[in-house]
């Protein structure tokens, strides 16, 4: 993120309220965003994820009596005033060839004074931990763990009532052997001959002079002579931790938990990362599910729908006794209120029945015969409308 970005964030629209709010205006107004838009409340919204994260950092500012101060001068100065025109007009016929990122980068040539080692850097550097402006690096925060994404497929019922399951991961974390340095134990990493430690090489070509990573040390300023025998030199290992992840009553197929915390542990003491866990529901042999209505399909005869009958059928815990009326065309969907996927809050789907009536592919005589009796009984099923279209054929 840019500090161009930043300029153009407005925190106060983000979270509500208007520029004069008292802190505990803004304090309530974040707790109600935040419960509203929290992921855990709406797992797999990426909307929703998308405004916690943008009402969270708005006030992570403005929740910050020094921090607010420095922005709200920050937008004063910035606001709408030349300085963000000329920044815009960068390149443009009659712009100035300016980028903010300049002023806040750091080392860019004899920028403006008023903004280094003042409280705006200090804001920039507690907010966003390698951000995108220019210049020599500056320390930053210790850097957030990395999200990590994983995929479980969970059995039909657990998916219904809710289960914890233990979850493997398996993540490159740091060797322990040699701590991360790639050298075998009771050696240390030496300083690359080449760059001297720095890391990179310059190349002189005319009047520039242009760096890139040293090739003999791939960057890092040091190697190893003697190798870590756990990593092989690398410092990197790859590690499996178990975690037991709970999944609510009516998890969805497809559906997206985010568990806060639980990615990759952040670097040197750094926020952990997210874990995004994809379900999948395995179908059930008996069941469907739509939402958090169950369904099930019930063969029937032919006489069961002419003459009515009642239905005993199973439940996902029991069994539920369903009237069928006498005359009940076939693809009727008959409802077990309540005997759907029960959720945490105690509100449950209920138990769609779809009823088929089946044409037996053999019958005896007798029921030929009896058949034929109410054939003869019966009228002919309603295809007037069909026979007047097939007449125009024939
Ligand atoms: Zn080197
Ligand atoms: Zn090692």
């Amino acid at each position: 993120m840019s500090s161009k970005d930043w300029i153009d964030k407005d925190y106060y629209a983000a979270l509500g309220v208007d520029k004069s709010a008292s802190s505990d205006e803004i304090k309530k107004a974040y707790r109600k965003l935040a419960r509203e838009s929290h992921p855990d409340h709406n797992p797999g919204d990426t909307g929703a994820e998308e405004r916690f994260k943008t009402v969270s950092e708005a006030y992570a500012v403005l929740g910050d009596e020094k921090k607010r101060r420095e922005y709200d001068e920050m937008r004063s100065l910035f606001g709408s005033g030349a300085f963000r025109r000329s920044a815009r007009g960068a390149g443009q016929p009659g712009g100035m060839p300016f980028d903010v990122s300049d002023l806040f980068g750091g080392g860019a040539g004899g920028g403006d004074n008023r903004f280094s080692g003042g409280g705006f850097t200090d804001l920039f550097s507690s907010i966003f931990s390698g951000g995108g402006a220019g210049g020599p690096a500056r320390p930053r925060g210790p850097a957030r763990g990395r999200d990590v994404e994983t995929e479980v497929a969970l059995d039909f019922e657990d998916a219904v009532r809710g289960v914890t399951l233990p979850l493997t991961l398996r993540a490159p974390g740091v060797c322990d052997t040699c701590h991360g340095n790639g050298a075998k134990p009771g050696t240390q990493p030496v300083a690359c001959p080449v760059c001297h430690g720095a890391g990179v090489t310059t190349r002189n070509q005319g009047s520039f002079s242009f760096s890139e990573p040293c090739r003999n040390c791939q960057g890092v300023g040091t190697i190893v002579e003697e190798k870590c025998p756990e990593c092989h030199g690398t410092g990197g290992v790859t590690k499996t931790r178990t975690l037991n992840v709970r999944f609510p009553a009516g998890v969805a197929d497809g559906q997206r938990i985010r568990l806060a915390g639980r990615g990759e542990p952040g670097e040197r003491g750094g926020a952990a990362g997210d874990l995004f866990v994809q379900v999948k529901v395995r179908p059930d042999e008996l069941f469907g599910r739509t939402g958090d209505d169950l369904t099930l399909t019930v063969p029937i005869t032919y006489a069961e729908a002419v003459l009515g009958t009642d239905l005993r059928v199973p439940t996902l815990d029991g069994t539920v006794t369903l009237r069928v009326p006498p005359g009940t065309p076939s693809g009727r969907v008959l409802r077990a209120r309540g005997k759907g996927v029960v959720r945490k809050d105690g509100r449950a789907g209920d138990l769609l029945v779809t009823l088929d009536v089946v044409v037996p592919a053999k019958v005896s005589d007798e029921a030929r015969a009896a058949l034929e009796t109410f054939a003869a009984q019966t009228p002919p099923a309603a295809r007037e409308h069909l026979d007047a279209r097939v007449r125009r054929f024939s």
